[in-house]
This record gives C-alpha cells, structure tokens and sequence, in this order.
C-alpha cells in the first residue's frame, strides 16, 4: 500500500500542530508530498572527528567530540552573547551563542560529552564555534546516520523556533518510516531504463539519506531529470496546441516583391545566419498556423534586413506588415532606413509615432483602412485603437524586452473586422519579435517554449572588433586627451551617463555636471556637443540627435535612451560613466552604439575604484569577450534567472532541485525525450506512456508545475 502524499503535514508523527504551521508559513510545506519535495540544499561528510588540537583555521566544517565545562554571559554592544567552555583533552575552544540563550541554558547538560558541529571561527589566540549543531554523544552513537548529511533549506525563524536541520531530518525519517520508503514511480519504463536512471523510491531515499557519493549522484540525476522533463513535456504540449489550434494566414507564395529586392536591390550579399533565419521564417509563413517565432541576434547582426524581407513575402501575397520599435528616434531611423532601401519597389510606407500630426495621422488611419499603405513602422503609437489594418498580416516588434505580453496581443486584433470577427474564424497577423538582448538558449529553451526561436549568430563579414578598456576616473585627463585625438581624426564620441529611476534627480545631476565639466574641457567653437536625455522633449531629443547623426556635433552626452538601435557609424567611441552602475546587457548594449563604421572604435569603461565582486566580473567580462550570447550567460549566472525578462512569470525559479544554469546538459536531454515521447504519441494515450500521462495530470491538478503563463 502507498501511502497518499497528499496528506496534511500535521498528521506525521513529530510535526504536531506548532511545528506544522511554521514549515507551512517558513518553507511552503503543507503535504508529505511537500516534504519529500524539500531538497538539501548539500551535504556535508560527517564520518570525521576532529581533535581541538588539530582544528585548523579555515571555515571547513568540523564535528568535536567534548564537554562544556562552563557557561558564561559577556554583554556586548547590543545584548549578551552566551559563551561557553568547550573541552575535548586536547584542548578547549568556545562555543558562541547570539540568540536563543535561554533555551540553550535549560537544555543543555554540563560536563557530559557531546558531539558539537559547525564552522569555527579564530579570535583572541582560540577557537569558537558560533551556534553550533549539538547532540549527546550518546544519541549519536544510537542514530543511525550515512555518511553524507543533507543541510535542508532553513529560515531564521525556524532555527529560533528550534527546527534545526536535526529536527528536520527526525521529521524525514519518520515520512519514510510511515511510508516504508515506497513511492509511485513517475517516469516511464522505456525513459528508465534507456537513461539507465534509478527509480522514484531509490533515488528519494538517497538523496535524503545518502548512502555514498556514486548513489547520491544518482538520485540527484534522476530527481532533476524528472522536474525538467514535465516542465518541457507541458512547454511542448503548449507549443503543439498552440499550432494545431492558432491558424495562421499561409503566404504560399513568394513574389515579385520579394524577389525584385533579393535580386536587384539587396546591398549585400546576406550572412549564412540570415539565410537560415528567412528560411525558418519563410516556413512558418508558409505553413497553416500562426507563426510566433523569436528572432536573437546580437546588435549589428543585421535583424533589419531580415524583417523587411519577411514584410515582403506578406507584402506578396497581398497583406500589410507593421514593424514596431520602442522608441521613436528608432522607428526614425527604421523608418528612413526601409525607406531606402524600397525606393525602386513601389511600396507606400509611413511612420506613426507620438509626434505625428493629427492631419497625417488621419491620413494613415485612412490609407490603413483602405489597404493603400503597405507597410507601417512606429513606435507603440501603433497600438491605439483607432489604427486599424485592412488587412495585417505581419506584426513585427523590434528590441521585444521593452514590450509586454500585453502589447503583443493587442496586436493580435489590429485588423479590421471582417466576417465573424472574434469567431471561429478568427486569424491573427504572423508574430516575429526581433531583440539583440541574448538569452541563454538553455534559459530561452524554458521561458520562450511557445515561441520558436530563430538565431543570427555571425556578424556580417568585416567587422572590427571593438577594443574595450577599463580605467577609473583618475585616470579621466589621459582619456580626454584620447578623446581629443579621435576627434582630430574626425571621429565622433558617445559619452553615456547612467540613469536609473530610483536616484532620478541624482543621476540627472550626474549628468549635467558631466556636461558641464566636458563643455570645459572641450569649449567651442572647436567642439560643438549634443546632450540628450529622457526629460526633454521629443522634437528636442530628435533636433540633438540628428545634429550628431549629421555630424554637426563631436560628442553626444546622453543617458541610456541611446541605448537601443541607433545607428552613427562614424561615431567610434564609446566612454561609459559609472560603468559599475550598468548591468551587463546595458553595457552590452551601449557598447554596440559603435563598431558599426570601417574604422577602429573604442569603449571605455569608466568606474570609481570600489568596485563590488559583481562589477568586477561584469567589467571583466566586457573587456574579455562581446560575444553577446557569453555576455548573457555570465549575467544569469550573476543574477540569477529572476532578473531576466520573462522569468519572473515562466516559474524557472521555482525549481526544487534542479538548476537552470548548472544543470543544462540534463535539461537538454529532458528535453530531448519529451519531445521524443510527445513526437509518437501526443496525446500521451498509449499504454507505455501512462504513468507519464498521469504523473503529468497529477502535477497540473496539485499545481505543483510550473504554472506557465503565456
Ligand atoms: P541589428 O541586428 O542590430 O538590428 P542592423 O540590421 O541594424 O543590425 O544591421 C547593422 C548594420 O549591418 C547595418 O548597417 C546593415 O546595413 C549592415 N548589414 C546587415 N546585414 C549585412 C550583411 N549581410 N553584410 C553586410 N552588412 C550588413
Ligand atoms: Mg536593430
């Protein structure tokens, strides 16, 4: 008989009413199954005493087999610390309490041996050992214990209520005693045994009770498997609904548009990257159901090219594109671009941003409608409701992380109404979201699994790496003069301050002071400077720009909105202020402001000299590589999956063993066989898959799957 994980917490012997409101309230334990699901966070090897006398002066952690001789109270500036005299016959050592003294006094017997655990710290010519885990050597000796001890995930609360990691491991042992350690097995025979993995039973006494390293691996392997496995098999199932329900317009052909530009105007010859990417798109275009796909690229990789010709084959059969960027010097500069590009196609193209004017607006609204303009670039002004296509069948959004999901269906129901609208008969424009901000495939593997993914991983041909240094500010004069000499050269320079909301008027001063002392050091008339920042006015920002854009001006003193897709290539330097304030995408970003003209350009990391660990390795980083895609694993690791777009939702976080960034070969493989196993049988209904069908079923019912929110 199994016993039903699905049992309230409180009835395991042990747990009682007390300790079972705080696992709920401290660690989300409600169930047995909860309580299985509690992974050590490591292990530690406990087959080691140490003598006092041998203890050595790392923070290694160490168990001693002793006495407490005496206990003493020493105040110190807020409170007393409780201290005791430890001795083992080879030496004494002090044992260190901050908090829960009380309890510690009452329970704790003097001159009987202990078994004492914990890292030591070296003070005053002696050792000490702050809170350390005690158990009577007598105890100890009775507990049957492995080798490798597991430390439970654990709050401060908890350890002062008095639920160790001791008490936590009783109360495991106690779920295993009621269960007799069997559990329903949650993979299939065949992923079993052709992944030679152990099962649910072992692998769940093991990686609670380990019996050595080999077995624990295993368990380890296995349970992490299991937990990425469910999580592809619903991302995939997602995906396969989402085409076999979401019909899409098919473009079958690719006309004269298309091939007018391919053969004639095309100003390049494309990379291989790109070509592969149109081929990708062309095939979802093609198909029945609606495309949804992801374009990452990093800057310079040349998105553009690639979302005009898809524009083209929608062109070509006859429906209207929109192409959307977050702000509006870059629906500018989209605009003109494309402009140029089509001059010898006969295409009407127009731009829509928030400085458009109520008689040209009116004028785009009538010529959508109408399905007299062809294509339609702008900034999200593109989402009011009164611009309605005749007929949209291609919404492209240019740099997505500045927009939300929300905004992305609004553009789902940008068409106007025709026939049954919102019925059965509903189809939504083809989706292609281009963005220059890498996410780590294994991490877009997990969060973007309902959108396919398209990659430009090549640059064009030619591109000079861009030399990126790191100087602190005293070294500004030596930069100056750096500067002083790319400008003699006719170069032109960014120099970008940071701005970040929470300290606006701080950093806005930043600014302006920084504007004022470069006005100094570089007076007109010699230098001409543009400044452009968020507070000033659209047609203020746009005058600024375009006198750099011309080359009216040597320098642009700007906060980060230049971060995003402009494009100077005679612009070769690129100074950042306060570097350590950027997160690494944003200097990754910014960085790619320059590089894009044939000379050798420059980025120059300025910081203070405190520089936390973080802004080390974020600086390090830059100089080291601009291979975005390793600029984008670095950030994850540092910051954890949280703080990437998209995360926040996917649940990637809630993972209970594995780990999105360490374990990417297993979520590889899982994800491998999900879809094997999905690609013979997608309905989960043969006889071999149902304890997947199940175990699946099971996790959406108790919502311990992640609740993916697309
Ligand atoms: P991003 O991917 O950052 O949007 P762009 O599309 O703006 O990049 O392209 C950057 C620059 O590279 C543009 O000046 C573009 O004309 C140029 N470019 C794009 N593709 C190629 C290519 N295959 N060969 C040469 N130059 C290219
Ligand atoms: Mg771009």
């Amino acid at each position: 008989m199994i016993t039903n994980l699905q049992t309230p917490i409180d009835y395991l012997k042990g747990v009682g009413p007390n300790r079972a409101d705080l696992l709920r309230t401290e660690l989300g334990i409600h169930t047995y199954q909860d309580l299985i699901n509690l992974f050590p966070n490591r292990y530690i090897d406990r087959t080691q005493y140490y003598k006092i006398n041998h203890l050595q002066r790392n923070n290694a952690d160490v168990q001693v087999i002793g006495k407490i001789t005496e206990f003493k109270e020493v105040a110190q500036q807020q409170g007393k610390r409780l201290v005791a005299t430890f001795q083992d016959g080879t030496g004494s050592m002090e044992l260190v309490w901050f908090r829960g003294q009380k309890w510690i006094r009452e329970s704790i017997k003097l001159n009987t041996p202990y078994v004492i655990f914990g890292k030591t710290n070296w003070f005053n010519g002696k050792f000490s050992m702050p809170h350390p885990e005690m158990e009577l050597l007598e105890d100890h000796e009775k507990n049957l214990r492995s080798a490798m001890q597991p430390v439970y995930p654990s709050t401060e609360k908890l350890s002062n209520k008095g639920i160790t990691n001791r008490v936590i491991s009783k109360i495991m042992q106690q779920l295993f005693l009621e269960t007799n350690g069997r559990f329903k097995e949650t993979l299939s025979e065949n992923i079993l045994s052709e992944l030679k993995l152990i099962n649910k039973s072992e692998a769940l006494f093991n990686v609670h009770f380990p019996k050595n390293q080999e077995l624990l691996a295993r368990a380890q392997y296995r349970l992490k498997f299991e937990e990425l496995f469910y999580i592809q098999l619903q991302l995939i199932l997602k995906n396969l609904i989402h085409k076999s329900k979401i019909k899409g317009f098919p473009f079958e052909k690719v006309g004269t548009y298309f091939n007018a530009f391919f053969n004639n105007h095309l100003p390049f010859e494309l990379t291989n990257a790109q070509k592969r990417v149109l081929k990708e798109i062309r095939h979802d275009l093609g198909s029945n159901a609606q495309m949804n796909r992801l374009l990452q690229g990093d800057v310079g990789s040349g998105k553009t090219i690639v979302a005009l010709m898809s524009m083209l084959i929608a062109l070509d059969n006859g429906f209207q594109a929109c192409l959307m960027a977050p702000t509006e010097i870059l629906s500018v500069q989209h605009y003109n671009g494309l402009v140029e590009l089509c001059n010898k196609l006969n295409i009407s193209i127009k731009l829509l941003t928030g400085s458009t004017k109520t008689s040209e607006r009116k004028e785009i609204h009538h010529m959508l409608e109408n399905g007299e303009l062809d294509i339609l670039i702008g900034t999200h002004a593109l989402l009011e409701n009164k611009v309605k296509f005749r007929n949209l069948g291609l919404a492209i959004i240019d740099e997505q992380h500045r927009f939300g999901v929300e905004q992305r269906s609004k553009l789902w129901h940008k068409s106007l109404p025709s026939g049954e609208v919102g019925g059965a008969s509903f189809i939504p424009p083809h989706v292609l979201i281009m963005t220059a901000t890498p996410i780590p495939r294994t991490l877009a593997m997990s969060v973007y699994g309902d959108l396919d993914i398209s990659i430009i991983d090549e640059l064009p041909p030619g591109r000079k790496s861009i030399k990126t240094v790191h100087r602190y500010d005293k070294n500004r004069l030596n930069v100056f003069k750096f500067i002083r000499d790319e400008i003699a050269k006719g170069r032109q320079i960014y120099i970008v301050y940071p701005l970040i909301q929470e300290s606006e008027t701080m950093d806005y001063k930043d600014l302006m002071d920084g504007y004022a002392s470069i006005e100094r050091d570089f007076p007109k008339p010699n230098y001409q400077i543009s400044i452009v920042h968020g507070k000033m006015k659209p047609a203020d920002k746009d005058y600024e720009m375009q006198r750099f854009i011309k080359g009216e001006t040597n320098i642009m003193v700007a906060t980060t909105v230049i971060e995003v897709g402009v494009n100077v290539p005679n612009a070769s330097v690129m100074i950042i202020e306060s570097a350590e304030r950027f997160g690494l995408s944003q200097l990754h970003q910014l960085r790619g402001r320059v590089g894009r003209g044939a000379e050798q350009s420059y980025c120059i990391l300025m910081t203070s000299h405190k520089l936390s660990n973080d802004s080390k390795t974020r600086l390090e980083t830059m100089v080291r590589t601009s291979d975005g895609f390793e600029i984008a694993e670095v950030d994850l690791r540092l910051r954890g999956p949280g703080d990437i777009m998209g995360t926040q939702q996917s649940g990637v976080l809630n993972l209970k063993i594995a780990d999105i960034i360490k374990d990417k070969d297993i979520l590889q493989n899982a994800r491998f066989y999900a879809k094997k196993v999905l690609n013979t049988d997608p309905s989960l209904s043969t006889s071999k898959n149902k304890v997947i069908l199940n175990t699946y079923q099971e996790l959406a019912k108790f919502k311990n799957i992640w609740n993916y929110i697309s």
